[in-house]
């Protein structure tokens, strides 16, 4: 498979959330609690003619917190094995969890394309806030709300330019 684009991050970023927008489907489970979104779901979607493959990765089920964040590494893994594109999710709400260092650290040994999306960004003055995101050394941060559809298509004009 081609043009693979993969959404990784911690559980409630809003993973599920941009997942379903991008693809307008309703498969994938948004839920206000953690880990509930088990499985890996694949779907397609199209950018200015552009198609590609959006891979939402949940898979993490409640259990002990070990488990939890190998589970973690265990997607972010077959994400930089198998995607073209991946869109590493925080949550500008919560600002940098120790989590998110640890998937940065990840991503950072792929020679995989990685953008940093900063999720929630609902509001204008919410856009200052994600800057704590440029620590990660990922490079661009990109300001998003899955809800509202904000700067979606800046993302996905740089996504598309890779396929
Ligand atoms: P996932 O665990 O990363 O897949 O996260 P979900 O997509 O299930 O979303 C977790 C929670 O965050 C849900 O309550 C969503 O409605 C909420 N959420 C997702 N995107 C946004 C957003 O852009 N802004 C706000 N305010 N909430 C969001
Ligand atoms: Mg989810």
């Amino acid at each position: 498979m081609a043009n693979i684009v993969a959404i990784v991050g911690r559980p409630n970023v809003g993973k599920s959330t941009l997942f379903n927008r991008l693809t307008e489907s309703r498969k994938a489970i948004v839920d206000d609690f953690s880990g509930v979104t088990r499985d890996r779901h694949y779907e397609m979607a199209e950018w200015i003619g552009k198609k590609f493959t959006v891979v939402d990765t949940g898979g993490f089920v409640h259990g002990s917190d070990d488990i939890f964040e190998e589970a973690i590494r265990e997607q972010v893994h077959l994400a930089i094995e198998e995607a073209s594109v991946i869109l590493f999710m925080v949550d500008v709400t919560t600002g940098i969890t120790d989590l998110d260092d640890e998937i940065a650290d990840l991503l950072r040994r792929s020679s995989k394309p990685v953008y940093v999306v900063a999720n929630k960004v609902d509001h204008a003055r919410r856009t200052h806030e994600s800057a704590e995101f440029y620590a990660f050394g990922l490079g661009e941060v990109y300001n998003i709300s899955s809800v509202t559809g904000s700067g979606t298509g800046e993302l996905l004009d740089e996504v598309v330019s890779h396929f």
